[in-house]
């Protein structure tokens, strides 16, 4: 795995840096003189070096929580106000898109146990890609609410009867726990029912989502992965092509 894992890592490294190098040398080369291309391959080069930014802020995050999987999180932490501040964090890519966002409030404390900044990255990658994979004009509805026994979080993962069902991460905790949830819903492209158990793997991408412009680092939803595991949360998705896709995570409220 560890090898595979390099061997990924690399070659998603090596295509930006690859654009980059091409680009330098154009510059140096027939573009020399030319204010047009130069400005062209500096673009070029500015996006690319964005996506290896990208790529090493992921991967350092994913070996940090690798690091500290098994030690559990202190402190506590409100779902509800890190959702509010994420929002308020992607709303101009969300206006960009004219995507619209809303945020529902369902019943329950949504104040959970667990590490502030790491239950923002949850936030941050599940709201960001279903923006992302949200169309022009599309919906994506957060929902927010907490004290749901484990033997209830089923019903709050699951909405929708046709759709396609996985668990990336099952909640670890006593069988009394109640938890606080946050659950993302988009109108997007929806994802094949044979993708979803693969889509915590590192590097693994819909095969659809390859070819498009969303380009992203197919490592989110393996940091939002650990981060459930690590909070002895879950991780649950739900998707049907044509229809779109919902990702709901659970981590226990404070004993
Ligand atoms: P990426 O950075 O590529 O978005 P992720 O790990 O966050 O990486 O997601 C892995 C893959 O899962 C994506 O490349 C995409 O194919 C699919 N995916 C994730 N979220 C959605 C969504 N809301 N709608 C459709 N496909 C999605």
């Amino acid at each position: 795995m560890r090898v595979d894992f390099l061997a990924n890592a690399s070659h998603e490294l090596r295509t930006p840096l690859a654009a980059v190098v091409g680009s330098i040398e154009t510059l140096t080369g027939h573009a020399k003189n030319d204010p047009a291309g130069q400005e062209r391959f500096l673009g070029i080069m500015q996006v690319q070096a964005d996506r290896m930014r990208r790529l090493i802020d992921d991967l350092l995050s994913l070996s940090k929580i690798e690091m500290n999987e098994h030690v559990p999180p202190q402190g506590e932490a409100d779902l509800e106000a890190i959702v509010r501040e994420t929002l308020d964090t992607l709303s101009p890519i969300s206006s960009r898109k004219n995507v619209r966002v809303s945020l529902k409030r369902a019943e329950g404390n949504s104040e959970v146990s667990g590490n502030r900044d790491e239950l923002v990255q949850v936030a941050q990658n599940l709201i960001d890609n279903a923006i992302k994979y949200a169309p022009e004009g599309g919906q994506v509805e957060v929902e927010v609410g907490g004290t749901v026994p484990r033997g209830q979080l089923g019903s709050v993962a699951r909405r929708s009867a046709e759709a396609a069902h996985v668990s990336l991460a099952a909640p670890r905790t006593d069988p009394d726990c109640t938890y606080g949830y946050i659950r993302v819903s988009d109108n997007g492209p929806g994802m094949p029912r044979a993708s979803l158990p693969r889509l915590s793997e590192r590097f693994y991408r819909v095969e659809e989502a390859k070819n498009s412009d969303r380009v992203g680092t197919g490592l989110g939803l393996a940091i939002v992965k650990h981060i459930a595991n690590r909070h002895r949360g879950g991780l649950f998705v739900e998707s049907q092509l044509g229809q779109g896709s919902s990702f709901t995570v659970c981590v226990p409220n404070p004993k």
